[in-house]
């Protein structure tokens, strides 16, 4: 039993999505169009989720707008009470289909960019004609007064551009800017030697960002994201494992964390079958790393461990094959040194290929 609420719901509508791009957060195993909850059951989870105490939820996939029914979904959300915010790569993003998602109740518009070079922003999109698709479609949700998120991913291939980012992002009118570098997991982690930058490019980068929030106080505020590989201690992932968000696959499993399908030897309870309340307060899944008590030692007694709730699980996963040790991006990790090296092997790689994210691998 728990008398933790979630502040909000990472509603994943599809894995489907027009774009590629390699350091794409989805699982490799992507779930297929006929596997997605329909409309009558993500209108019920909505409902659930804000009688739960969810505040807002994102809407997110892959790329939702190819849901046919994302205007009745938006409805739905905000009917419930939910404040919305559409997570887009913007293509497809027309000013009638914005205008309907507006008259439905959208409230925000994430757009994802790869950068500020058309044809190398397209190459990473794995999606000729997507830069420019973004561009206009920043505009057309300003221009319908809605609020406006530009989050850029940045990796290898474009940290030399995150001074360029910034002003783009400022020029289009965004009221937020996401300057995330890439998290390993999903398609990220089988594309890390070709993403990962090297650590003095990411604290010049770091730097340019710290005095852009100076600069642009009061105009854009910028959220900075920094690569995990060169932190001294992990994040809070997800604000702690079932304490602040559920995330609702596209076939209906209910995740304490968009990768924690990954994680092995967990049962995940399905939204098909049970209500969202049951699944975030009874579920196996969502009970098994939340609090302190799963805790190994360092994190055991640490007086960080209700701060940063160990790290991420499925980083820890990825790295050391159990998903219950302490996430070595924490310097205090017996296996933080590996990580490093890891790190600085990825980015001094050649390899500049990507494997582009798809169905079917
Ligand atoms: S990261 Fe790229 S490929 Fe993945 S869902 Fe977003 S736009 Fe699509
Ligand atoms: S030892 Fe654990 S709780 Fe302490 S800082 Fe590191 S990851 Fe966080």
């Amino acid at each position: 039993m728990t008398d933790l609420r979630p502040i909000g719901l990472l509603a994943e509508l599809t894995h489907r999505c027009p774009l590629g791009c390699p350091y794409c957060s989805n699982p490799l195993d992507l779930v297929r169009a006929g596997q997605e909850l329909d409309t009558k059951t993500w209108t019920r989870v909505f409902a659930e989720a804000a009688e739960l105490g969810a505040l807002h939820v994102h809407l997110s996939g892959g790329e939702p707008l190819v849901r046919k029914d994302i205007a009745e979904l938006v409805n739905a959300a905000h009917l419930a009470g939910l404040y919305t915010n559409l997570i887009t790569s913007a293509v497809g993003l027309t000013a009638q289909s914005l205008t309907e998602l507006r008259a439905a109740g959208l409230e925000h518009v994430q757009i994802s960019i790869q950068g500020v070079d058309t044809a190398r922003a397209d190459a990473v999109a794995h999606h000729k004609g997507a830069a420019k698709a973004k561009r206009e479609a920043a505009k057309l949700v300003v221009e319908e007064g809605l609020a406006l998120t530009v989050n850029a991913v940045i990796h290898r291939g474009n940290i030399a551009d995150v001074a360029a980012i910034i002003d783009l992002a400022e020029g289009w009118g965004a009221g937020r800017l996401e300057v995330a570098h890439v998290q390993y997991h999903g398609w990220a982690i089988a594309n890390r030697a070709s993403l990962m930058p090297a650590r003095e490019d990411f604290l010049a980068a770091a730097k340019i960002v710290e005095d852009a929030r100076k600069r642009l106080e009061g105009t854009l505020v910028i959220d900075h994201v920094i690569p995990d590989y060169y932190a001294e201690r992990p994040k809070a992932c997800m604000g702690g494992w079932g304490r602040q968000v559920i995330v609702v696959a596209p076939d209906g499993r209910a995740l304490p964390c968009h990768a924690a399908a990954t994680l092995p030897g967990l049962a995940f309870d399905n939204v098909r079958e049970k209500p969202l309340g049951e699944i975030w307060t009874n579920s196996e899944a969502f009970q098994k790393f939340r609090g302190t008590e799963w805790m190994p030692k360092p994190c055991q007694g640490c007086e960080r461990a209700e701060i940063d709730w160990g790290g991420c699980r499925c980083q820890a996963f990825a790295l050391t094959g159990n998903p219950a040790t302490t996430d070595p991006v924490c310097a205090l990790s017996p296996d933080h040194q590996k990580m490093r090296e890891m790190a600085t092997a990825d980015a001094a790689s050649t390899n500049g290929t990507y494997r582009f994210r798809r169905i079917g691998g």
